[in-house]
């Protein structure tokens, strides 16, 4: 298929055939070399719909050990419920088979269940930024080894008022981590969180 290209490990491979995708779509074409191929943070320019959500999870199976131990190696950040679970769905079909461990956190989902899935140890967490900062208050949220951190929909979480939610969220994972922010638009206060917390980062925009 057209994934050939990116040297994808055969599990993935797999996992994006039984998908159906037999092209990568614009937005993964740009992505996925400059997430695979360097250590480059990303933000990325991209409407929901165009193919963003496999952009950042293919990197993320691909890059992270996940049989190192049982932390959260990488944290997706997400403005709504639905996203929430459109994502966790994605990740859960690209892993395919591997023993890997993905759970969301929203709020209105039951604070028992959030709690026994963290206590248990999950790899990947999807999570809205409310009820990841209650997690992180209470300290059930250990984000300390956080490897790639995802900002999904910036802009939104922006419009829903998320900002400073987001902004403790940040500073809760390491310095060492990779960030992938994803934005259908480009506002100031994004340009300004992208200087203020992202490296040397790629602007890629379809
Ligand atoms: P997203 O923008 O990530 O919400 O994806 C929008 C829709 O496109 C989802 O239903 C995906 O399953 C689908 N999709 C993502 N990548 C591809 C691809 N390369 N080929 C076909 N469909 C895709």
């Amino acid at each position: 298929s057209g994934f050939e290209v990116f040297g994808l490990s055969k599990e993935t491979l797999s996992a994006i055939e039984k998908k159906g995708y037999t092209q990568p779509t614009e937005i993964q074409k740009l992505v996925l070399p400059v997430a695979l191929e360097t250590d480059k943070d990303i933000i990325a320019q991209a409407q929901t719909g165009t193919g963003k959500t496999a952009a950042f999870a293919i990197p993320i199976l691909e890059l992270v050990d996940f049989k190192v131990d049982k932390s959260i190696k990488a944290l997706i950040v997400t403005p709504t419920r639905e996203l929430a679970l459109q994502i966790y769905e994605e990740i859960k079909s690209l892993k395919g088979n591997r023993r890997i461990k993905v759970a969301t956190v929203y709020g209105g989902q039951s604070m028992e269940r959030q709690l026994k899935d963290l206590a248990r140890g999950i790899d990947i967490v999807v999570g809205t930024p409310g009820r990841l900062l209650d997690h992180i208050n209470r300290k059930t949220l250990d984000l300390s080894n956080v490897k790639y951190l995802v900002l999904d929909e910036a802009d939104r979480m922006l419009d829903m008022g998320f900002l400073d939610d987001v902004l403790e969220i940040i500073k809760q994972t390491p310095e060492t981590k990779r960030t992938f922010l994803f934005s259908a638009t480009m506002p100031k206060e994004i340009v300004s969180i992208a200087r203020k917390f992202m490296k040397d980062y790629e602007h890629i925009s379809t």
